[in-house]
């Protein structure tokens, strides 16, 4: 903040307070739906705000409210929740009592604290008639005012550089000039859960995190080498889910040591079909993690033809043994586009470190690329899948990622 915006912050009334205002899609908000939605963001953004004292959080006429104790910690607090799933933009600025008067004192703080910029607009509006002046005599009163305050600065009506929001809403008047985008979506939590099959790769964080965007709650799955290879692919997947869990979604990492059974199958299995009977494996334990926490699909980050398991004849060989919807998230995304995602959601440095893992461990050196249900199935006979499961279900471990942390 600068001197003279604490000159000005004199100015404000005693009564007014800072905020962020969330702003959320209508679109899709329906009925008892509503509430609910509101309900989950409302405590997915305080989970996120922990680490900040006396911060409330209120719900104003389809907007979320958050109360805060200073302007400088606003910023902060404003690019967090900024980054929740269901978040469509936040807002920062001023909480006022419903006057023309306050409502302009606090525009003139938030313009000086909004220097450098020539141009503004006024945008006032009232939520209903309980405010007895109506929106457009709201926006000549405050326009002329500001004019009157800032001779130096000009009316611009498009693309000005500032933008003056006034809202008289539920006996309080919000002004308002910063505005960043959220990243959409439905808030984590709304939607049920899933099982992510997520290694230490760039693609499957992301497909997580797309689920996440959508409201789903994770219990990740991780298959480490163990003990062919060493566990750095287990750190890295923590690390991983380090970064995704202060989204809101992330409810458990269970990791399988998996090597003693891909040695297995790679010494009873024709070679070419090995990976589609390691991944069959997989999905067999998914099923059973989904079946222990009320899971409702699996997901992968599988996105076709990037690899040979990843056509759609190997895809239909491995699903045949799902019991719940397999979700592919990334099945149209582009290589880039996965990348520039992973970038933005913050994965993509931690994804990029090499590391020992389960998926090159006993490789073929000609995998099947276009593999025939029948005869998979016909392999799968013999093979004690069941007895594995178990076993491999005894041995689960099991971390709790229900803590919260911040962005
Ligand atoms: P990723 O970048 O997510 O590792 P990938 O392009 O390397 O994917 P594959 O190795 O064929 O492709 O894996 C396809 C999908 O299978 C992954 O996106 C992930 O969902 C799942 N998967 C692969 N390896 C593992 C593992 N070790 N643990 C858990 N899931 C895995
Ligand atoms: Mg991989």
């Amino acid at each position: 903040m600068t001197i003279s915006s604490l000159k000005v912050m004199s100015l404000k009334s005693k009564s007014s307070q800072f905020v962020c205002l969330v702003h959320y899609h209508e679109v899709g908000l329906k009925g008892r739906n509503r509430s609910s939605f509101e309900r989950k963001l409302k405590e997915n953004i305080e989970k996120c705000l922990e680490a900040f004292e006396n911060i409330h959080v209120s719900r104003i006429s389809g907007r979320l409210c958050v109360a805060l104790e200073s302007w400088q910690e606003s910023f902060e607090i404003a690019r967090m929740i900024s980054r929740l799933p269901g978040v469509v933009r936040v807002s920062s600025g001023i909480r006022t009592e419903q006057s023309v008067e306050d409502a302009c004192k606090a525009a003139i703080w938030l313009l000086e604290d909004f220097e450098p910029y020539t141009t503004f607009k006024v945008n006032a509006r009232r939520a209903n008639t309980n405010f007895p002046i109506d929106s457009m005599e709201l926006n000549q009163r405050i326009g002329a005012e500001l004019c009157q305050k800032l001779p130096k600065k000009i009316v611009k009506m498009r693309e000005p550089d500032a933008q003056v929001h006034v809202e008289m809403v539920e006996g309080s008047c919000f002004v308002y000039v910063r505005t960043i985008k959220g990243v959409g979506g439905l808030p984590v939590g709304s939607a049920g859960r899933v099982v992510c099959l997520l290694s230490a790769g760039l693609d499957s964080p992301v497909a997580a995190w797309r689920m996440m965007k959508r409201g789903a709650t994770i219990t990740a799955l991780h298959f480490s080498g163990r003990p062919e290879t060493t566990d750095t692919s287990e750190h890295l997947v923590g690390a991983i889910l380090d970064i995704l869990k202060p989204y809101g979604g992330i409810e458990r990492l269970c990791v399988v040591p998996f090597g003693a059974y891909q040695r297995e199958i790679s010494s009873v299995v024709p070679s070419k079909l090995r990976v589609i009977f390691y991944r069959r494996l997989m999905f067999a334990v998914a099923n059973r993690v989904a079946d222990r926490w009320g899971a409702k699909a699996i997901v992968t980050g599988e996105s076709l033809g990037q690899v040979a398991s990843q056509t759609l004849e190997n895809i239909m060989a491995v699903d045949t043994i799902a019991h719940y919807p397999v979700f592919r998230p990334l099945i149209g995304t582009d290589k880039q586009e996965i990348i520039t995602e992973a970038q933005a959601i913050g994965t993509f440095e931690l994804s990029s470190i090499s590391h020992d893992d389960c998926c090159t461990l006993f490789m073929p050196r000609n995998p099947e690329t276009h593999a025939k249900l029948a005869e998979v199935e016909t392999v799968a006979l013999a093979l004690p899948i069941d007895e594995w499961v178990d076993a491999i279900l005894e041995s689960l471990e099991v971390h709790d990622l229900r803590k919260s942390s911040t962005l």
